[in-house]
């Protein structure tokens, strides 16, 4: 309201009130607006960003302080057009182009570029935003601007890209099959080139997530799947195991498979596959060429033991003492020989799955005692102490569980040379019945208590170089323990002795078949 001399001059005492009122209000809004931009300006200085306003069409009218600073120019180099010199030459056309169409289209936008160091003179890269400011109408009056600079993350996003980059080259170039596998339903992810080729899966079919264990094993595999799923809920990662893969064409492929817990939250799993299929291959041609040979060597030497057995006979019966004693020294090389075939055949069919057993009752006591007795013929050096016999029959097959204990006490001789006593004590509870072979001997280091069951296994340390045997006694043993649904283990300290349990259960559901 603007009031002429006059107009004053002729003011009645309520309007002067009001006039007075009316510029005090207006003095105080004025002071506010100015309050209101200080505080902005303040603000402006103060944050972390490059701050600027633009005119409606995109004239830069205010840089903040640190831009100044960054960029070591001054308002005549910056203000107006001119900071678009201060861009990176490969950045300046994509952002003036988005700038001039946010300036024609009122749009607010975003947008990262490099700005120049003006100090180092290197280029760092910022995020900017601008948003246009409007009066009541909607009229564009300004734009307001923020550039953050957002070097650092852009180095370490390029740094976790590069080292992606790599890993990805080095599982994709590798030969063993690597699959990443979801824990909740075991699916498979992702999987390598290695592992397509093994398989014959396509990478449409491992990324549609159709492919789980179920479908790419055997059911029989199952149990040692779910052992190793157990394994790696415990310890993060399971140990290495022989398993089958089917692949697509529905063949099966023999595998090496090692795993470990890669990433929480969904929880998932890192699967190495490695082709084991020339080492089966090899152990299928040694068996087959072991079985070959046993049977070759058995019939020939029945053949023999027959044919000295006969001319021993009738050596006596011409009363030729002497000859026949001589030739009676052959049949124990001979006996040797037959017992060494017998185990060579034992192995083969068993790892043929042909070798048959009894079913019959088997009082243990009367096969431990006899056992027992023969060992102690044949190693006269040690006495062996049944620790307590208790009167116990199963089924099963009493040749078999008597080749069990004549292995864990022929051992127990064989690797205590400078001990006097080998122990055996025998307890049953209601459902099974556990028997202890105890030596005072060499022990088995700990790291190898798990593979001295293995086929051809034997321990090899210079204490142990002269004791003969092949390595299948432990094998052999264990297949029949767990072929009568018993368990085998074993406690051992190096240099003081070890100790051989072996626990059979006595209900007879448990037999397998
Ligand atoms: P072998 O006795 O013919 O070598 P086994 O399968 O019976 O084969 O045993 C495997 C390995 O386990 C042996 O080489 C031996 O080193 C070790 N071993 C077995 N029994 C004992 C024992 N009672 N004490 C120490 N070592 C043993």
């Amino acid at each position: 309201m603007m009031l002429n001399g006059k107009q004053i001059r002729h003011l009645t005492l309520p309007l002067w009130k009001a006039l007075i009122k009316h510029i005090a209000v207006q003095k105080r809004a004025e002071q506010q607006l100015k309050e209101s931009r200080e505080n902005l300006r303040v603000l402006a200085e103060t944050v972390p960003q490059l701050v600027w306003t633009t005119s409606p069409d995109g004239w830069v009218e205010y840089w903040n302080q640190r831009w100044y600073d960054y960029s070591s120019s001054s308002p005549a180099q910056a203000l107006g057009h001119r900071w678009s010199q201060f861009l990176h030459p490969d950045d300046s056309q994509r952002t003036l182009k988005i700038w001039h169409h946010a300036c024609a289209s009122g749009e607010p936008y975003e947008i990262e570029y490099r700005l120049k160091d003006g100090q180092t003179g290197e280029y760092r890269w910022f995020l900017t935003r601008g948003i246009p400011v409007r009066d009541e109408g909607g009229q564009i009056v300004k734009w307001f601007g923020t550039a953050t600079d957002i070097e650092n993350q852009k180095r370490t996003e390029e740094a976790l890209r590069q080292s992606q980059e790599r890993i990805r080259v080095l599982i994709e170039s590798n030969i063993i099959g690597i699959t990443s596998v979801e824990m909740e339903g075991e699916v498979l992810a992702d999987a390598n080139e290695a592992f397509l080729r093994m398989t014959g899966y396509t990478r449409e079919e491992v990324q549609s997530r159709t492919l789980n264990r179920v479908k790419i094993t055997s059911p029989e595999q199952a149990p040692l799947f779910e052992r190793s799923i157990q394994e790696l809920t415990a310890r993060g990662q399971h140990a290495p195991f022989e398993t089958e893969l089917v692949c697509q064409d529905g063949s099966r492929l023999p595998v090496l498979v090692g795993g470990v817990i890669f990433q929480e939250q969904p929880r998932q799993m890192v699967v190495f596959l490695l082709d084991n299929s020339a080492r089966k291959e090899l152990e299928q041609r040694k068996d087959d060429f072991i079985s070959m040979a046993s049977h070759e060597l058995r019939n020939p030497l029945t053949a023999l033991k027959m044919q000295i057995q006969l001319v021993r006979k009738q050596l006596e019966k011409h009363s030729q003492p002497e000859a026949a004693t001589a030739l009676a020294r052959v049949e124990g090389p001979v006996k040797q020989l037959e017992r060494l075939i017998a185990v060579l055949l034992d192995v083969s069919r068993m790892q043929a799955g042909s070798l048959e057993y009894r079913r019959e009752r088997v009082d243990l006591d009367e096969v431990l005692r006899e056992v027992t007795a023969t060992i102690h013929h044949l190693h006269p050096s040690h006495t062996i102490l049944v620790r307590r016999s208790v009167q116990t029959s199963l089924i099963g097959d009493r040749d078999r569980l008597g080749q069990v204990f004549t292995n864990l006490l022929s051992n127990a001789i064989k690797y205590s040379p400078d001990a006097q006593t080998v122990e055996m004590d025998l307890s049953a509870s209601d459902d099974a019945v556990t028997i202890r072979v105890r030596d005072h001997g060499l022990g088995i280091p700990r790291e190898l208590r798990d593979k001295i069951f293995e086929r051809s296994y034997r321990v090899t340390d210079p204490k142990r170089k002269a004791i003969p045997g092949l390595g299948m006694g432990l094998y052999i043993v264990a297949e029949i323990v767990k072929h009568q649904g018993g368990t085998i283990t074993v406690d051992s300290a190096v240099g003081k002795g070890s100790t051989f349990t072996v626990t059979l259960p006595l209900n007879e559901g448990c037999l397998s078949s």
